[in-house]
């Protein structure tokens, strides 16, 4: 038996302000688990909550597109090989569930009108999200992690993508291994500046590093990637999880986290 653990972020920029809002989440994600869910189950609900917060840029408050679009992009991984992700979407308050929905098929990942489409055939919650103007800030998506009772990990991200930027823009949430990465050994999700992120394949090499020999923990695989592969000025934050132990969260800015592990 593994103890039960939960982290989730509010993305690489808006502080401490969010961080009752994120306590949420992780309430909701803990009771979950407690009651006997797995962990896709509770990092699901969990990325609803925050999605349909529209203090966030995720679902409900996701930022407009240079044009004015709503676009939404959302990721699930899973420690036991599962994957499904969907970007811009429109009119999908909640993608994480489109994307969970991914995870027992035969493709890992769609598209715009595809995937409201493939969406629309599995009854999927189609309503204008109304979203709203761009944040000069940095970024606020979300994301979290979950480890259950049996030690299996799932990481799901949504995000309206980072602000300024035009329709059909891809960012890291969607793409395995920038935004996210899972494997048995651990799960790591990113927030902040996608085309910093993606540039560096940062979940991936963070979680490589973590998994190497000299690499004491998690918290210093995660600090060593902010420092090494991502430039100064760029902010960038990161969340992550072992097989054992709490979830720890890093950022170069001052990132909501929010945690919870087992008594
Ligand atoms: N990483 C997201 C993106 O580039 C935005 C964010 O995390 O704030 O789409």
């Amino acid at each position: 038996m593994a103890k039960m653990a939960v982290v989730a972020h509010g993305g690489a920029g808006p502080g401490p302000e969010r961080q009752a809002n994120l306590q949420v989440a992780v309430d909701v994600a803990s009771k979950l688990l407690l009651s006997g869910a797995s962990a896709v189950e509770a990092a699901v609900e969990a990325c609803v909550i925050l999605e349909d917060d529209p203090v966030f840029n995720a679902g409900t408050g996701g930022v407009f597109r240079i044009d004015g679009s709503v676009l939404l992009d959302a990721s699930i991984q899973t420690s036991d090989g599962r994957l499904g992700f969907v970007i811009a979407m429109e009119e999908t308050p909640n993608p994480i569930r489109v994307a969970a929905d991914l995870l027992d098929q035969n493709i890992n990942g769609l598209t715009g009108n595809g995937a409201r489409s493939w969406a629309d055939e599995r009854g999927h919650l189609r309503r204008q999200v109304e979203g709203r103007p761009p944040i000069e800030e940095d970024g606020d998506t979300v994301g979290v992690i979950v480890r259950d009772s049996a030690g299996f990990m799932a990481c799901a991200t949504s995000t309206g993508g980072c602000s300024h930027r035009p329709p059909g823009r891809v960012g890291d949430v969607p793409l395995p291994g920038s935004g996210f990465w899972v494997n048995e050994r651990m799960a790591v999700a990113a927030t902040g500046e996608g085309e910093e992120i993606t540039r560096a394949l940062l979940s991936y090499r963070v979680g490589e590093m973590a998994e190497s020999d000299s690499c004491p923990t998690l918290k210093h695989a995660m600090n060593w990637g902010l420092e090494n592969l991502i430039p100064t000025k760029a902010s960038v934050g990161l969340i992550a999880i072992g097989t054992e132990g709490p979830g720890e969260g890093q950022a170069n800015t001052d990132m909501p986290w929010a945690s919870w592990i087992e008594d």
